[in-house]
């Protein structure tokens, strides 16, 4: 059964003023389309927009995140790393499982000790870096 409408009748539609379902009065038609409703409750005169279709909601494309191995890897070091926070210099000393904050790589954590060097997993990748060990 196709209903039709006619100006002057009432018709629930989506308030866009009041943001909720309420009643109106169809102001124009379009046709047998309903081209415009006045709210009863605010008295906006806007657009009729069928309280049964959905809201329309620009759901974000989800960009498909690359899991990186080498993030991965970092963020876990990262939450594991329980060793003292450093702002990374040549000249310190270091142990393992110790943070260095990199001027330009950012965080890393102390992966493995040599003499005078160590290995750091910064996010992006593991470097040698000097250091006093
Ligand atoms: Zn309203």
């Amino acid at each position: 059964m196709v209903e039709k409408y006619a100006a002057g009748e009432n018709i629930a539609s989506y308030c866009t003023k009041c943001k909720i379902n309420l009643d109106h009065a169809i102001v124009a038609m379009t046709g047998e389309t309903i081209a415009k409703v006045k709210c009863k409750t605010c008295g906006s005169v806007h657009k009729f927009r069928n309280p049964a279709d959905p809201p329309k909601v620009r759901t974000p494309r989800v960009k498909k995140v690359k899991i990186d191995a080498a993030v991965a890897t970092w963020e876990a070091g990262m939450a594991e790393a329980r060793g003292k926070e450093h702002v990374y210099s040549m000249g310190a000393k270091y142990r393992i499982g110790d943070v260095v904050d990199h001027h330009t790589f950012g965080k890393g954590i102390v992966r493995k000790l040599y003499m005078n060097k160590c290995d750091v997993l910064f996010k992006d990748k593991e470097r040698l870096m000097a250091s006093a060990n």
